[in-house]
């Protein structure tokens, strides 16, 4: 066995056998992908949305597991009831038209319930496709919209975003960077009823919440309720009022001029089917001879994976195929960003109010402090010692990068 395990690229060489004029940096490429292939991906996907559009079932078609095989449904007095999960899919159900999961195995599945009150469910799954590694972690916010008073619903989901950003900050300030795990959130699906007449004020106000800390995509959830031209006459509407209410909704990045025709004209459907109207499902059907994911309904079968019955599949490629790398950028450079900018700024003016503060007069009386007053400066000294310390390891990264 080799005692070191990383693997070199091979120069090409000449005829002769010399390597010429070849330096070798062609290959950067494929230590980059080797490299992140080794190490394994992870991407965090949220859902939003009143309770009961469909978004736990959503989720478990896009990424083929059951989420909610552990949970344990309360009644009124917090007391267990049966588990009415539907039964987890089979591996071999498991299998797309496309044959994107093809060969999905899922290892690990835990689920972790983050808070009790505000009920945030995180479940962290790690998928494996053809080699490549994704941990998924999927946050789940059910129950929002239950309550009478919907005032401020969005703000368990901003507050968890905002604890996300704060962990990574504290990591990355910490001594052991390499190991981070980053648990930010990179995109959040917010479900918009399709029974109604476009935004409503909370949608409006939830989206507006969570603009400036997350990458939002809307999306019209059980379209199966709604005709193609409805689907028409509403993605045309949510439009119009993204745009009225100034929602800063993810924007899809425009494809490189140089990219081939057919990504031009999968990237220019994609755009022109904003906001996706999706279709879920957990259960397989028989339709057309096969074996497909869809609704059976007395009057016909709707198959999730249809593109002409819904934008399920244009929702999966945007987010697994041609976007994941860009949402997971724009989070760190953008989103991030603003959070940790803020957090620097708030703790430069607090040590400069805290230096104004101690003014060469001394503040305490000259007399012995009693206990309690002790403690308090003592308090207050490390605090200030441990800001001190971030913000020059955080000067010391934004010099480093600069170089
Ligand atoms: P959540 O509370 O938003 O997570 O909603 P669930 O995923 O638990 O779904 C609530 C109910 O809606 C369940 O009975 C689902 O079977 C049903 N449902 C889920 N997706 C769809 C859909 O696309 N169309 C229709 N008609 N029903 C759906």
């Amino acid at each position: 066995m080799m005692a070191n395990s990383r693997h070199r690229s091979r120069a090409p060489r000449s005829d002769d056998g010399e390597d010429k004029e070849y330096v070798g940096f062609a290959t950067l490429p494929n230590q980059v992908h080797r490299k992140s292939v080794k190490k394994g991906f992870d991407f965090t996907l949220m859902v939003a949305g009143e309770s009961g559009l469909g978004k736990s079932t959503l989720v478990n078609s896009l990424f083929l597991t059951d989420l909610h095989k552990d949970r344990k449904l309360l009644n009124a007095e917090g007391e267990s009831l049966a588990n009415q999960t539907p039964p987890p899919l089979r591996t071999e159900d498991s299998r797309t038209a496309d044959g994107l999961w093809v060969n999905v195995s899922v290892c690990v599945a835990v689920s972790e319930r983050i808070s009790q009150t505000v009920e945030i469910t995180k479940h962290t799954v790690d998928i494996e496709e053809k080699g490549v590694k994704l941990k998924l972690t999927i946050v789940d916010t059910p129950g929002f919209g239950d309550a009478v008073n919907n005032t401020e619903c969005w703000r368990p989901v901003t507050d968890y975003i905002h604890q996300q950003f704060e962990q990574y900050f504290r990591d990355e300030s910490g001594l052991n960077r390499k190991n981070i795990q980053d648990n930010r959130v990179h995109c959040c699906l917010y479900f918009i009823p399709p029974f109604g007449h476009g935004l409503r004020p909370v949608d409006v106000e939830f989206m507006k919440a969570l603009q400036d800390k997350v990458n939002v995509v809307p999306l019209i959830a059980k379209a199966d309720c709604l005709t193609p031209s409805e689907i028409k006459k509403l993605k045309e509407q949510l439009r119009e009022e993204i745009d009225k209410y100034g929602i800063k909704i993810y924007q899809f990045l425009d494809c490189d001029s140089d990219e081939d025709e057919e990504f031009k004209q999968q990237d220019k459907e994609l755009k022109e089917s904003t906001p996706f109207a999706v279709i879920g499902s957990n259960t397989v059907v028989e339709a057309r001879g096969q074996r497909v994911r869809g609704r059976l309904y007395p009057w016909g079968i709707v198959e999730v994976e249809n593109p002409s019955h819904c934008d399920f599949v244009k929702l999966r490629t945007m987010l697994i195929r041609t976007h994941m790398h860009d949402l997971k950028d724009i989070t760190g450079d953008c989103h991030y960003e603003n959070y940790r900018a803020q957090c620097i700024q708030t703790m430069t003016s607090k040590m400069n109010a805290d230096e104004r503060v101690e003014s060469p007069v001394p503040i305490m009386p000259l007399s012995t402090p009693d206990v309690e007053t002790g403690k308090l400066i003592k308090k207050k000294d490390d605090e200030l010692r441990r800001m001190q310390q971030m913000l020059q390891k955080m000067q010391q990264q934004m010099h480093e990068q600069d170089l």
